[in-house]
């Protein structure tokens, strides 16, 4: 794509880049084949190629961000799907991310999508701030209806709605130390506790740490890490991620030239990529540009971590039919498709693999809070194509997903790290029947 940037535009390091990006797209629209939001709303303007114009347009004109263009890029989920189908290498992520943060600064919103996101900012992120807010949340419920009625307090409604009834209580997993192996020593890794996971579902970081020691791996939990930054980040604000990547990049590094580490384990996929990403994330920052790179380059996903190990024979439970969900930022993000599944069928597992498996099921960070409706389209497509593999149980990698599925499906629904664990000695994961009454249902 011809591009005309200005040489005083292309100062700006963002521009610069979206410039380099840009001018790999040729136009083609493979891309929008893929893309969850063109295929459901049909609209040119909500496809891949619609918002590389959209943005092309903004920035080569140096506008603000108009209602228009804020409509379109909002309603992009960053499910990166248009980037697997790109036979260009378009780096769509760093396009819409650039776009976002150019919105953040140049776009005033309505009031009430103000104070969503900046409420959805300050909480979301800090696991005790979310705790409460989930807690105050139960209280709201009966409100629901007569906030889904009000255009701008849809999103509060689809908070409410998402939030567990119960909050599982705190796990001793979470404190920071480290956690020894079970048998002589082959590791030793940091594991992100991260920020809502372990609130929703604490079980997630319990099942990965008892497996990895099990294992023979020391698995540190770090004292200063937080939340990766990405929930701040597809929100277009930027300083705010860069804060947080920074914060982990000191923690991290500090780990690693003391004790050593052999990787830095996330088990929510949509962390993995942001991580992954810091090294980019930082690149303007002089001073933490090179630690940043050696952070994203030990950084893997629990299930690549794993693959890396040589593991026993299963001892459960053999047979379980699982459909597999592929996270967007575990197969587009990351890349990532491979051992998950092949690990699960190590483990003696079914794997079913669902159709359109490559389409985002809606959760995407806040979005199934900012765009309930084209989410809830997004989760009920994904969960009949899910529920048609006839599998008992569903497993995936990151807790998005996880909330977002659950939320339209009675099929128990679990982070892959937990089947392996049981599979391997730990105990069964909670809300997963025992596999008597699965064989029972099937008869
Ligand atoms: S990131 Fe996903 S929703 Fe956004 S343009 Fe690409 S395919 Fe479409
Ligand atoms: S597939 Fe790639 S090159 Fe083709 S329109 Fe989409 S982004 Fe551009």
């Amino acid at each position: 794509m011809q591009t005309n940037f200005t040489p005083e535009q292309l100062q700006d390091p963002g521009v610069e880049e979206s410039e380099k990006i840009l001018r790999k797209c040729v136009h083609c629209g493979f891309c929008t084949a893929t893309c969850p939001t063109y295929v459901t709303l049909g609209n040119e303007l909500d496809s891949p190629r619609g918002r590389i114009y959209l943005i092309k347009d903004m920035l080569e004109n140096g506008r603000a961000a108009d209602e228009q263009v804020v409509k379109h890029i909002d309603r992009c989920l960053s499910c990166l799907a248009c980037m697997t189908t790109c036979p260009s290498g378009v780096n769509y992520m760093h396009l819409v991310d650039n776009a976002r943060a150019h919105i953040e600064k140049t776009y005033k919103r309505p009031m009430m999508n103000r104070l969503t996101r900046a409420l959805l900012a300050f909480v979301l992120p800090y696991p005790g701030r979310f705790r409460l807010a989930l807690t105050v949340a139960k209280l709201g419920r009966p409100l629901v209806p007569l906030f889904k009625s009000i255009a701008a307090l849809k999103p509060i409604a689809a908070m409410l709605e998402l939030a567990p009834k119960s909050v599982p209580a705190k796990s001793r997993f979470a404190a920071p130390g480290s956690h020894m192996p079970e048998t002589s020593k082959k590791g030793r890794v940091a594991i992100l506790t991260g920020c809502a996971q372990p609130v929703l579902r604490p079980g997630i970081n319990e099942a990965t740490i008892r497996l990895l020691t099990r294992l023979g791996i020391e698995v540190v939990v770090p004292r200063g890490e937080g939340c990766c930054g990405s929930l701040v980040h597809h929100m277009g604000r930027e300083e705010a991620a860069l804060e947080s990547a920074r914060r982990n990049v000191d923690v991290w590094i500090r780990e690693l030239d003391t004790a050593g580490l052999d990787a830095i384990v996330i088990t929510a996929s949509g962390c993995g990529t942001t991580i992954k990403d810091y090294g980019y994330m930082l690149r303007l920052d002089p001073d933490y540009k090179v630690k940043a790179a050696r952070v994203s380059a030990l950084t893997k996903d629990v299930t690549e971590y794993l693959a890396t190990l040589t593991l026993p024979a299963p001892e459960e439970p053999a047979g379980l039919s699982v459909a597999y969900h592929s996270a967007c930022s575990m197969q587009h993000g990351q890349k990532i498709t491979r051992q998950p599944k092949d690990l699960l069928r190590t483990a003696g597992f079914v794997v079913r693999d669902p159709a359109e498996g490559h389409l985002c099921c809606g959760s995407a960070g806040t979005y199934n809070i900012m765009q309930p409706e084209i989410a809830r389209t997004l989760r009920d497509r994904k969960v009949k194509n899910i529920e048609a593999t006839g599998a008992s149980i569903i497993a995936t990698g990151n807790i998005g997903c996880i909330t977002q599925i659950a939320s339209g499906s009675k099929l128990p629904i679990v982070h892959t790290v937990e089947l392996l664990d049981w599979a391997y000695g730990g105990p069964r994961p909670e809300g997963v029947p025992a596999p008597k009454s699965f064989l029972q249902a099937a008869e």
